[in-house]
């Protein structure tokens, strides 16, 4: 039954635009047709005040109505519209039938909330506008006519039910506020982790990649050097032309698993373009870095990646004082090329 009353429109997701509006038209609607429920009975069984109960009644059937509609038409500035002005209506009847005493006014403080969380800036602050000069109209009245002010029990009820309610629409607020930020945070993050990986292997790709060692070379805080490899695999073609391209893609993404795993925990590993990598080998001097690749070449030349025999060729440079990324990554790239010339599975040295 209340699961019926309470129904989730699955066209309006957590993560859509309208998912917070759609939720206060219902609570609105849902609170306010149990209201006039509660005042219809009571006027009919308790008080046996025929009028009132029929005008409850049809508050009743008014906010029952917009809720039928809402969820049959599903349309949100529509129902945002009846329900800003159906609250709107009420507040201000209530508060105009006690004359604005008995802390009535204070109702009219749960309009703008409501009306600029349903209808946005402009049209939020002319409902809110009217409805606080029908407020100062009141108050302006009582002023050229002054009454003994007298707080009886209908006001403390007025102060305790706008509190209430103020405590009830601000959680929602507040809700909306943190569930908006907690979606953008975990957004950022994503578009963070995908404009920094490479989308098949999940390593860095290029763009952190020059970004991470202009930063560290920069630092210049390692005492024993920063060095890097660059490695390719070794007639890289074959295994597409002999096995196909989805084969090919299977090698490098077991390769990078390889890679991640052999180096040690503070180098960093990214794929640098289609079969070549780069490894940056941090607090390394040339000769740590050179044993780091001979270990790696050997490693890969003597077990199978992917059910395939590969071999790798690697270059290996140490940055020099004036050397930038370009410049580093440049003689690693030049000692890679010789590598390969000289017969390939093998690590040369930068000069
Ligand atoms: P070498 O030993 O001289 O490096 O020979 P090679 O065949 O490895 O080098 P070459 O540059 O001639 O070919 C590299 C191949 O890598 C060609 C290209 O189709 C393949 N390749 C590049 N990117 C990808 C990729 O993302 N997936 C797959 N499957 N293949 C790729
Ligand atoms: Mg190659
Ligand atoms: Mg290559």
């Amino acid at each position: 039954m209340f699961k019926f009353w309470y129904k989730e429109f699955p066209q309006y997701p957590s993560d859509h635009p309208d998912y917070w509006r759609v939720r206060l038209i219902i609570h609105a609607l849902l609170i306010v047709s149990c209201y006039f429920f509660i005042l219809t009975m009571t006027n009919l069984v308790a008080f046996s005040n025929y009028t009132f109960a029929m005008l409850d009644g049809a508050g009743l059937l008014i906010s029952l109505g917009i809720y039928v509609c809402f969820r049959k038409t599903e349309k949100v500035d529509w129902a945002a519209w009846a329900v800003t002005i159906l609250i709107t209506s009420i507040v201000l009847l209530f508060v105009m039938s006690a004359g604005g005493y008995r802390h009535s006014l204070f109702w009219a403080t749960i309009i703008p909330p409501v009306a600029f969380f349903l209808l946005g800036k402009k049209w939020g602050s002319w409902v809110s506008f009217f409805a606080f000069s029908v407020c100062i109209f009141l108050g302006y009245r009582q002023y050229l006519s002054p009454q003994t002010g007298t707080y009886g029990f209908a006001a403390l009820l007025n102060v305790i039910e706008v509190s209430a309610a103020h405590i009830l629409l601000f959680r929602f607020y507040e809700h909306t506020r943190s569930s908006a930020y907690r979606q953008l945070a975990f957004r950022n993050a994503d578009i963070l982790r995908m404009a920094e990986t490479d989308k098949l292997t999940g390593l860095y790709n290029r763009e952190k990649l020059d970004y991470v060692l202009a930063q560290l070379i920069q630092i210049k805080s390692d005492t024993n050097g920063l060095s890097v490899m660059i490695l390719d695999i070794d007639h890289f073609k074959r295994i597409n032309d002999q096995y196909g391209h989805l084969e090919g893609d299977r090698v490098l993404t077991s390769l990078a698993i390889e890679l991640q795993q052999s180096m040690r925990d503070e180098d960093i590993v990214a794929r640098w373009g289609g079969e070549e990598f780069v490894v940056v080998c941090v607090n390394a001097s040339l000769t740590t870095a050179m044993a780091l690749a001979q270990r790696l070449r050997a490693n890969i030349a003597n077990k199978t990646i992917s059910g395939k025999h590969l071999t790798i060729s690697v270059g290996v440079a140490q940055r020099q004082l004036d050397d930038n990324a370009e410049s580093l990554l440049d003689r690693a790239d030049t000692a890679l090329y010789k590598a390969k010339r000289d017969g390939r599975n093998r690590v040369l040295a930068a000069l």
